[in-house]
């Protein structure tokens, strides 16, 4: 395969060119929307434990905030491009729209290896980020987020550094924050659960029962943790097959969820675990269950190995695992697919609530979150459904028609374009 057919930026923009193309969107419009309006890149010197300065590069994206401030995580990884960070960046603009909030889409990222650095070099390798993009994001600007690799205690760092910047506390500024500093109840599991909410929608409109269903999950992380439990707590599914980065395991009578979870926390891995079957992640993929759950990297489902996924569901946590031409494949196969920003658009819905509780400083209770959630994600889920019958498309495609209506809007009613 060649590298632009893997580069994510590429594949964001040929999704975008198609959506374009099935909505007649005009010329103008099109070269508008396919590039970000604007990207900071950032050289950060950090001085490590050993008393040496390591200099690091760093991003942040800003895709299109004609919806409302941007928003979007950052991401600390030692193969972090701008590329990559672009197309998250445009996937955010698509996912913000539709699950309609309003906000626009951004993304930012750090090349580091936070496996091979201590606390206190993350601490100040994070404040170093934000002295640098703190120029540029703001409550009404741009709020950022964790995602691979940052976590609740990057973010309030993160947070204590553009408050000291401005000279008094905006818990609003970041999202994701540890509950003792503004975060909002039900941030940590909102991912998975709004992608539970999209596979109980789908199942209903495809008929099938989720009670008993088998599910496989490829990424053990904080989406494929929760994807595993919530799995079995809200839709009764069995959870036939889990994988992590060293290898999965599969066992066709089920696993009992919180024990694969204290197995993950306790050993480092998903393999080990008694009772079950050894396998591969390219196995995985592949097994003969109703539902899938790519819950960990992008482009893992290609035209090499589409013909043979055999899942009645791909609700895709991760962002990106499907290529454009594997998507072709699902479609013809009769997979149906739950498009990444549409599945784990949880995540963000629940940050935008976040950002709502710490404006009028009066927060919320669990279940308020979960019943707000759930209305968001059931609301979109059956706008790209309809969309998706009414445009004969598959879904992704009838997602970006949703989501790129919603932003080409707002730009011609401001008068942009
Ligand atoms: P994470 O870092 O918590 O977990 C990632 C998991 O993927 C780990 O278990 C890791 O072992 C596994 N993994 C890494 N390489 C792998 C490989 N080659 N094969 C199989 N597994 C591999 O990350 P996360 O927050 O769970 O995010 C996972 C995906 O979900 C990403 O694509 C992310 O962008 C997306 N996502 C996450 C959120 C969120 O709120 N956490 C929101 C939206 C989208």
């Amino acid at each position: 395969m060649s590298d632009n057919e893997l580069n994510p930026f590429a594949i964001a923009q040929r999704q975008f060119d198609e959506a374009a193309e099935v909505i007649g969107l005009d010329p103008a419009m099109r070269a508008f929307l396919r590039e970000p309006m604007r990207e900071l890149h950032v050289t950060l010197p950090v001085r490590m434990d050993d008393g040496s300065v390591k200099v690091f590069k760093g991003f942040r994206v800003q895709y299109n905030d004609a919806r409302g401030p941007t928003k979007g995580g950052i991401r600390f990884h030692p193969d972090e491009t701008i590329d990559t960070v672009r197309a998250l960046a445009a996937w955010m603009t698509w996912k913000t729209a539709v699950v309609d909030i309003p906000l626009g889409g951004a993304k930012g990222g750090i090349i580091c290896n936070p496996k091979e650095m201590s606390q206190a070099e993350l601490e100040r390798l994070s404040r170093a980020y934000i002295r640098q993009v703190g120029r540029i994001i703001g409550l009404e600007k741009d709020v950022p987020a964790p995602d691979v690799y940052t976590n609740p205690q990057i973010m309030a760092w993160m947070m204590d550094e553009y408050s000291f910047l401005k000279g008094y506390n905006e818990f609003g500024v970041i999202t994701g924050k540890p509950l003792e500093l503004g975060g909002s109840a039900g941030r940590g599991d909102a991912t998975a659960r709004g992608g539970m909410y999209t596979i109980r929608e789908a199942a209903k409109v495809l008929g099938i029962e989720t009670k008993g269903a088998t599910m496989a999950i490829q990424g053990f992380g904080n989406a494929g943790q929760y994807a595993a439990l919530l799995g079995e707590e809200l839709l009764g599914c069995k959870i036939v097959a889990v994988s992590d980065s060293r290898g999965g395991i599969y066992n066709p009578d089920g696993f009992d969820a919180k024990a694969l979870v204290d197995h993950k926390l306790k050993t480092g891995k998903v393999g080990g675990f008694p009772g079950a079957k050894e396998i591969s992640n390219a196995e995985l993929l592949e097994l003969d269950v109703d539902i899938l759950v790519p819950a960990a990297l992008e482009n893992v489902i290609t035209k090499e190995n589409a013909p043979r996924i055999k899942a009645k569901i791909s609700a895709e946590l991760a962002n990106g695992p499907t290529t454009p031409e594997a998507d072709k494949i699902l479609h013809e196969n009769g997979v149906y697919v739950i498009p990444d920003f549409l599945c784990n658009a949880g995540g963000v819905t629940v940050s935008y609530f976040e950002m709502v509780q710490n404006a009028y400083d009066y927060y919320w209770d669990e279940a308020t979150v979960h019943e707000r959630l759930d209305k968001k994600m059931t609301a979109a889920f059956h706008a790209v459904h309809e969309r998706a019958e009414e445009l004969k498309v598959h879904n992704r495609l009838a997602a970006y028609a949703v989501a790129v209506e919603r932003v080409a809007k707002a730009v011609r009613l401001r008068g942009w374009v």
